[in-house]
């Protein structure tokens, strides 16, 4: 690819594309599925973040002060401009990211739902009027922050940034989106369909860049509320930071998800949810199993699961991982564990891909033997890689899911309701599923963690989400002439 070819990823500022700047440090944006470069990113300085911050302060102005009527009616254009646009959407996260097909179309229709409850905002967000004594009535409503801003990861490069940006600008705050430097192509996309639903220039910016504008981002006093997602550490970085600046945060961490497996479960049905939930984006979604908690006898469920598994084809159905270091990181795991005694019963290292052998491609590999001890136990994978560990009982699996210092998701594969509704409400993470291998709610349910994978109150979608991004007034008003008073006076 020639460099006029490369697509640039630069800042969105006040409704203007900035031109890449010839002196900023610049990273290159790579194709993992084949290693190729495609484009290129242009990592900005503070003074990129002052010049966001002020043309969102501007348009907060008026913004602000549109009615949420008014407002959503720039989301059910975009809404249609997403679903005009999916497969151009589509292609561009299969570029950056390496997603097959079927997986990064789904984060555009993920991003619809998103913003349809956006949409739906004005049917949920009414205030409250109560006649509190005679001729005296209180009110409340809720109000948009100002300038808030969204930090996102890499492994889902539009539908996380959906998470915040309809429900945030909707509620009427203007917003500053600061996307992962390894896939910052999508964002771009996002600006300019943004700006032809109609939404107003300042509303809605971008600062692409690194450390240095994460950290600028939570320093900045003009900054009124910061998400994050992305792994546990940075998280609890950012989510300090930026709260001792006293800003509101809300920061999501990285994730050990726990599946316990019981003798009783449907084979047919467990086998492929589990490999599904630990293969699909290869592995590299903060809600996939990473840890197979067996319980008894299910040897036969875990032959089904071994061909299952084998049906996963890298540069087929299964893309590749994100970078060089990450396949390098990933690959460590499945040799260290083999050193510290776990069994291999399906090998992904160094998977032969045809037509892509540059890619970062890592394949299914399940893990038998795996104890509580080892990194491959406790530690954050984050490729298609599920450790068995075998228990003796149900209450030694959820000892072992409890003891994570993550909490994101969790589940139980059973025919007993009876143990499922037990079990549920003993495992420590925040999105429970019952024979269901990646149980994220669906709107209008909220999506978030808890302990190490989330950092804050609330949870980042649903109705939870509208707590963060606004405040509430209360008024109380008396419109009589009576002069006697009590303490309300
Ligand atoms: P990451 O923490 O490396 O990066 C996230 C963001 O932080 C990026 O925008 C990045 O530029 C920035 N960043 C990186 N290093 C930084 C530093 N030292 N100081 C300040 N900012 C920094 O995460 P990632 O590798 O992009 O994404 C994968 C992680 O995200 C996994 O841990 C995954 O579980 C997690 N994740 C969590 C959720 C959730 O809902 N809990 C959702 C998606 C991803």
């Amino acid at each position: 690819m020639t460099d006029s070819t490369l697509i640039h990823a630069t800042n969105v500022i006040g409704g203007n594309v900035t031109q890449p700047n010839p002196n900023a440090p610049v990273l290159d944006v790579i194709n993992p599925a084949n290693a190729s470069v495609i484009g290129k990113v242009y990592l900005s300085d503070t003074n990129s973040l002052n010049e966001a911050v002020s043309a969102a302060q501007n348009a907060f102005e008026s913004w602000s002060k549109t009615t949420i009527k008014n407002r959503v009616q720039v989301f059910y254009k975009y809404k249609t401009l997403l679903e005009d646009n999916i497969e151009e959407l589509t292609d561009l996260i299969i570029r950056e990211h390496g997603k097959i097909y079927s997986e990064a179309k789904a984060e555009i229709e993920k991003a619809i739902e998103i913003v349809e409850f956006a949409c739906s905002l004005p049917q949920i967000v009414p205030g409250e009027v109560l006649e509190v004594s005679r001729g005296v009535e209180c009110k409340s409503y809720r109000e948009p922050l100002g300038v808030v801003a969204s930090i996102v990861p890499f492994n889902f490069p539009s539908m996380v940034p959906h998470w915040t940006i309809p429900i945030a600008i909707a509620l009427g705050n203007s917003f500053i989106l600061k996307p992962s430097e390894q896939v910052p192509l999508s964002a771009m996309r996002i600006a300019e369909l943004l700006k032809e639903a109609g939404l107003p220039d300042g509303v809605f910016n971008i600062v692409q860049g690194d450390k240095t504008i994460v950290e600028a981002i939570c320093d900045h006093p003009d900054i009124q509320a910061v998400s994050f997602v992305g792994s546990t550490h940075i998280a609890a970085v950012v989510y300090e930071r930026a709260s001792a600046n006293l800003k509101r945060v809300l920061a999501l961490g990285g994730a050990k998800n726990h599946l316990i497996l019981l003798p009783d479960a449907h084979p047919d049905m467990a086998a492929s949810n589990i490999i599904a939930s630990m293969s699909g984006c290869s592995g590299q979604r903060c809600m996939a199993a990473s840890a197979l908690m067996a319980v008894g006898d299910v040897d036969h469920i875990i032959e089904k699961m071994v061909e299952e598994a084998k049906k996963i084809i890298p540069g087929d159905n299964l893309g590749p991982v994100i970078s060089a270091a990450a396949k390098e990181r990933i690959e460590n795991y499945i040799t260290e564990a083999e050193k510290a005694g776990a069994t291999i019963i399906l090998d992904g290292r160094n998977p032969n891909v045809d037509g892509n052998k540059d890619g970062f491609y890592v394949g299914p590999t399940l893990i038998d033997n795996v104890t509580p001890d080892m990194a491959i136990a406790k530690e954050e994978v984050f490729g298609p890689v599920m450790s068995i560990t075998r228990v003796k009982d149900i209450s030694h699996a959820i000892e072992i899911e409890n003891s994570s210092e993550y909490g994101n998701g969790a589940g139980i594969f059973t025919q007993s309701g009876k143990i499922a509704n037990e079990v549920s409400k003993q495992l420590q993470s925040g999105m429970i599923g019952i024979n269901i291998g990646v149980p994220v709610p669906r709107e209008p349910f909220s999506f978030g963690g808890m302990n190490g994978s989330k950092f804050g109150a609330g949870d980042i979608t649903g109705k939870s989400s509208i707590e963060f991004w606004t405040r509430i007034r209360k008024i109380t008003s008396k419109w009589n002439p009576e002069a006697a008073v009590n303490w309300m006076s």
